[in-house]
């Protein structure tokens, strides 16, 4: 079986091209492709209601998102007792925060430290923890990132605009149907007198799935209460 031609480095690097020639620039990869086909079967033979599947989009789209996540690691950050659950069992410390369902059955958290850094992916498909994070993005599911972030995980990260300080440790979560990773990234600096709901504010989507960092503080008083992030170059359909 051939699947779709995959993009070289350059061709990711440089897509400013004109895109009247014939070559597979599909913005769904196969899987996607494969899922939308038998998506429309369902629906015309009658065994899916499409209004049905409007309703669990529209949940996981608006109603559940990476905020699940920032909170499950800023409780981390201020509870020790917490952190030390959801290293153990990470399934139950965040179905104890409410979030469980499809996707969250069997989660497990990984700490990034000074010495290790987490990078999750899917190689096979778009496995991804709806309960903490939503919905993936559509890089996360591209087929430069599931092969890129295994072969050349310092160099994805790069393309992120993330530079680990030399020596550390990558090391690549290959997410499963069965197993679902949350990262968990280092508490900034700085940050000692924020609670829950500000340590939250710091902690971005990509943070959680190990192609980011968390926001840095602004000094006290200072308005916003965090340092944007460098936007990182999105080399990723
Ligand atoms: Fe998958």
């Amino acid at each position: 079986m051939t699947g779709p031609r995959r993009h070289t480095t350059d061709e990711m690097q440089d897509h400013d091209h004109d895109h009247d020639h014939d070559h597979d620039h599909s913005h769904f990869d196969e899987m996607e492709l494969r899922v939308r086909a038998l998506r429309s079967v369902l629906v015309a033979k009658g065994h899916v209601d499409p209004a049905a599947l409007d309703v669990l989009i529209d949940t996981y789209e608006r109603q559940v998102g990476p905020r699940n996540g920032a909170r499950v690691v800023a409780r981390a950050w201020a509870d020790p007792a917490f952190k030390a659950w959801l290293l153990r069992d990470a399934t139950a410390a965040i179905a104890s925060m409410g979030y469980q369902g499809r996707q969250g059955e069997h989660m497990v958290v990984l700490e990034n430290t000074p010495q290790r850094h987490h990078l999750v992916v899917c190689t096979l498909c778009s496995c991804y923890p709806w309960p903490v994070l939503g919905l993936p993005p559509t890089w996360y599911k591209s087929a430069p990132y599931r092969s890129r972030a295994v072969r050349d995980p310092a160099g994805v990260l790069a393309e992120f605009g993330l530079s680990l300080p030399p020596g550390t440790q990558i090391h690549v979560a290959d997410s499963t149907a069965e197993v679902r990773y949350l990262v968990l990234p280092m508490r900034p600096a700085g940050t000692e007198g924020l609670d829950e709901e500000q340590l939250a504010d710091l902690v971005t989507r990509d943070s959680m799935i190990g192609t980011g960092l968390p926001r840095q503080p602004c000094a006290p008083g200072r308005s916003p209460a965090f340092v944007p992030q460098p936007a990182g170059r999105r080399a990723f359909p």
